[in-house]
């Protein structure tokens, strides 16, 4: 394990956003994490943990600790049902794997940018599924402690967008094994096709430039909120949720610009950064959306992206 100095933390974002990590290091392994982790207590760093940095926002000053990023270490390992991996793998390629080895579960998770420590952390999902309904054991470093321990699904403490490993940043995912079904690999291939169509359709293309969602979709108490939702898009809403970007619509914000940061038009929860973007202006953008959704339609927005140095 290395550490380097004065790293440019935008071109680790898929925001590509972010001033300069005081100091940074790359692990892939568990030996290598506790190492760093005892290179920033030795030094009296903070430090904070990335994955594939999608859905992260750096301060335009950086960050005044260590960046530890967890890679890939190609380690994907299959039996049976089970699929093992290491955190820093991303999730297209356990998705690949998956696929090439005719397991089935992870479909409507293409395209989804990141690594799979990542993905369980904020219980990543779309279409209906979310990394709940796939995880069975995840292993984690308590940087507190200093102890690894492995947990069940169960005392991952998931719902949506949320886990313990979000509520406590100190517990570090370093493995987990995910419970898949037996398939067809062309079946899983077209899955995973319709998936990225239904995507394309809804998003912007490309991973760079932005981190997906910006805020959660809202829990909404207005009964007749929902049904104008559900009357104008045709769907029907989810545990009385209602997408944030429909709701950002609404307010009629969308396309708005500042600096080098937009509003998207084809999904209005995007926040995409032109190439000259700072978090400020993201910030500063995001802070108009959560006031005139809050004063036009009565709903609290809540970021999904994490700030990280401010
Ligand atoms: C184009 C685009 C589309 C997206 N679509 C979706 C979508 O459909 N559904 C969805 O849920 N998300 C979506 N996202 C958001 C993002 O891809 C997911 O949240 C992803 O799971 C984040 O993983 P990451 O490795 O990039 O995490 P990072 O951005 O690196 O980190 C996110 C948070 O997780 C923490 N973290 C990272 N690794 C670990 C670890 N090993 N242990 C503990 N904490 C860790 C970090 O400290 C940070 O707080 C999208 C993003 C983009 C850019």
């Amino acid at each position: 394990m290395k550490i380097q100095k004065n790293i440019n933390l935008a071109p680790y974002t898929t925001f590509r956003i972010g001033g300069m990590a005081k100091e940074f290091a790359i692990v892939k392994s568990v030996e290598e994490l506790a190492e760093a982790l005892q290179y920033a207590k030795g030094n009296n760093l903070k430090y904070y943990i990335l994955g594939g940095g999608s859905n992260v926002l750096f301060d335009d000053r950086g960050f005044d600790g260590l960046v530890i990023r967890i890679e890939s270490a190609s380690y994907i390992k299959i039996e049976g049902e089970k699929l093992e991996c290491w955190a820093g793998e991303s999730l297209a390629s356990v998705l690949n794997l998956a696929r090439d080895n005719d397991l089935s579960g992870l479909e409507n998770l293409a395209g989804i940018p990141g690594t799979i420590g990542g993905a369980v952390r904020g219980n990543a999902g779309a279409f209906g599924t979310a990394m709940a309904n796939l995880v069975s054991k995840v292993k984690f470093l308590d940087a507190a402690s200093g102890k690894i321990k492995e947990i069940g699904k169960d005392d991952c403490g998931f719902s949506y967008r949320n886990s313990i490993f979000k509520e406590n940043p100190d517990l570090i995912i370093i493995s987990v094994v995910l419970g898949l079904r037996t398939g067809k690999k062309e079946e899983i291939e077209k899955a995973m096709r319709e998936t990225i169509r239904k995507r394309n359709e809804k998003q912007p293309q490309g991973w760079f430039g932005c981190a997906g969602s910006f805020f959660e979709n809202p829990v909404v108490e207005k009964k007749e909120l929902i049904e104008r939702f559900e009357r104008d898009t045709g769907a029907k809403s989810r545990e009385n949720k209602i997408p944030a970007g429909w709701l950002i619509r609404e307010t009629g914000l969308s396309g708005k610009k500042i600096g080098g940061v937009e509003l998207n038009e084809k999904h209005s929860n995007f926040i995409i950064n032109n190439g000259e973007g700072t978090a400020e202006e993201v910030i500063m953008l995001s802070s108009i959306i959560k006031q005139k959704v809050r004063t036009e339609l009565g709903v609290q927005l809540r970021e999904e992206v994490q700030y990280v140095g401010y």
